[in-house]
């Protein structure tokens, strides 16, 4: 169902399924998004720093009435945040704009060099207090991960990268299920580019599914956890509505050889510092 939960490597659970908020505006509308994803059976949220929209969030969490630990929520902190007391600074403040004594997960957005290794120490010591529940990292790449694992003895409990199948991030994907590292997708949905293409196209006449739904049920096949964004009641509803059906191993396959390893997004080993 929409709120099964994968154990990550410490034993905390965190549902496959969630409602991405990047460019949802504080205010009225991420807490409309949110308010209408807890309804249909959402029970994660993945916000940041970045997005400002922190307050919404929480707000749409407590006035939910739902009991605080069904919920899972992802907040990170932001390139300009990093360094480990910067870290935990920048905590305190996501914290309160939250309105949460505990976050579900803490992410480092982008390994930002010369900075990623403090940052993680810092969320060691956040884990450690019992300020988060669990802690991993974003835009990592093998590379990047094996660094931090070199230097902690934690390693990231999840991996939230670009994942579509345009990029299919197979060596990523290996390296990560070989060390117990939950790899998480972001812009699961391409924001759209992908649903007029001629095999997902096919594949959702086949089992009378919508674009949106078979990417994602690609995702779940692939054991990764999704977290598809939209602020619309309807899309909201329909992206959630992917647990009555598998897509054959064939239809899996097919999904993977749309691969082009292009990415929508900046890349970990070049990205710009602030955007
Ligand atoms: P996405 O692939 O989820 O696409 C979202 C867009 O697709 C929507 O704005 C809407 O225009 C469209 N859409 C959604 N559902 C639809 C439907 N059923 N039918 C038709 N159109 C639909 O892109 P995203 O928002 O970039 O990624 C999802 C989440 O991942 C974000 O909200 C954010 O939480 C996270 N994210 C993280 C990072 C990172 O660096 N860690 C980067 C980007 C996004």
């Amino acid at each position: 169902s929409i709120q099964d939960r994968v154990k990550l490597a410490n034993g905390v659970e965190m549902p496959w399924f969630g409602l991405g908020v990047y460019k949802a505006a504080e205010g009225e509308e991420v807490i409309g998004a949110v308010r209408a994803a807890l309804k249909a059976g959402y029970r994660s949220i993945d916000t940041a720093s970045l997005y400002q929209n922190e307050v919404g969030v929480g707000q749409a969490i407590r006035e939910s009435g739902i009991p605080r630990d069904e919920i899972f929520v992802t907040t990170k902190v932001w390139n300009t945040e990093q360094g480990y007391d910067e870290t935990l600074a920048a905590f305190e403040r996501s914290r309160k704009r939250l309105g949460l004594e505990v976050i579900d997960l803490y992410l480092i957005h982008w390994p930002v060099r010369e900075k990623f290794l403090d940052t993680w120490r810092a969320l060691e010591t956040l884990y450690k207090e019992r300020k988060v529940r669990a802690i991993g990292v974003s835009n990592f790449n093998i590379h990047h991960l094996e660094t931090v694992m070199n230097i902690s003895d934690i390693n990231p409990m999840v991996n939230q990268v670009e994942f579509h199948p345009f990029l299919t991030q197979k060596p990523l994907l290996t390296f990560c299920k070989a060390h117990d590292i939950q790899l998480e997708a972001w812009r699961p949905l391409t924001k759209g580019e992908i649903f007029t293409h001629p095999v997902v196209q096919a594949l959702a006449k086949k089992y009378g599914k919508t674009p949106a739904q078979i990417v994602l049920r690609w995702n779940l096949e692939h054991r990764v956890v999704t977290i598809p964004k939209s602020v619309r009641e309807e899309r909201i509803q329909e992206n959630a509505n992917i647990f009555d059906f598998h897509l054959s191993p064939e239809d899996v396959e097919a999904l993977d050889g749309l691969n082009e390893d292009r990415r929508l997004g900046q890349d970990p080993d070049s990205f710009s510092f602030d955007f």
